[in-house]
């Protein structure tokens, strides 16, 4: 799996792969990190890459010529995202079907926004990360990225530590405790020292469905999930 970055900031990307699991999974050879910056492409004496809009409007938006000649050097069959808050929504769904991808180039956008005849002409997909506006694409290509990687066969150490986790099904995942079992006079439920695991499955189950039901209700309703002690 390959990820190419298309910023004017690519050191804004870069450090984050330089720790961690992704940086052991980068070593490992799961997957490789490029850049492109629409910059180097510019046509224009001083390497513009921004303009005020046609037809006016406050700021400045991102020219289409970086940007197509960019994005024109890549192969047939990269699979290009666009940052965009008015993009579809990004879900886990999303990060385990694109984990299939050999490919996936995210562009992000800087100023107020990108020329849409470059999202009409290239974007195989636009992608939002939530219903708020930042300052540029980096962070959102980052947050997609990186909930793609953990998807990628081999990546985490422990594939089951998927299984479990929140929207793996419609429900959260359960509160997890670390050790110690007691910590400044706060247990955790006793359920958990005893050992029987049908029975620690069944209180997981039954907080994982107060949780959803607490912090995500909508989850229950649109996926008509009962809570077992509704049943
Ligand atoms: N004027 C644009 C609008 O109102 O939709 C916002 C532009 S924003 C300041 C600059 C860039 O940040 C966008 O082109 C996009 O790449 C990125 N961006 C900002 N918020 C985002 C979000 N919620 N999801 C994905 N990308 C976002």
């Amino acid at each position: 799996m390959r990820f190419t970055y298309v910023t004017l900031f690519s050191n804004l990307i870069e450090g984050y792969f330089q720790d961690s699991i992704l940086k052991r999974a980068i070593e490992s050879g799961k997957f490789e990190v490029a850049y492109l910056n629409p910059r180097d492409y510019s046509a224009s004496k001083h390497s513009k890459v921004d303009d005020t809009a046609v037809g006016g409007g406050a700021g400045m938006v991102m020219t289409p010529q970086p940007l197509f000649d960019a994005l024109n050097t890549l192969e047939k069959g990269a699979y290009i995202i666009f940052a965009a808050p008015v993009g579809k929504q990004f879900t886990q769904n999303d990060a385990k079907r694109l984990a299939l991808k050999e490919h996936i180039v995210f562009v992000s956008g800087r100023y107020e926004g990108i020329d849409e005849r470059v999202i009409e002409s290239f974007a195989d997909e636009v992608f939002s990360i939530g219903d708020y506006v930042l300052t540029g694409g980096e962070l959102p290509s980052l947050v997609m990225s990186d909930a793609i990687v953990r998807n990628i066969d081999g990546v985490l150490g422990n594939s089951e530590s998927l299984e479990y986790e929140s929207f793996e099904t419609p429900l959260l995942e359960a509160p997890s405790f670390g050790k110690p079992a007691i910590y400044e006079q706060m247990g955790v439920p006793s359920e958990y020292l005893k050992g029987n695991h049908s029975k620690i499955l069944a209180l997981k189950l039954a907080m994982s469905e107060c949780k959803t039901k607490y912090f995500r209700p909508e989850q229950l309703l649109k996926h008509k999930i009962r809570t077992s002690y509704e049943k």
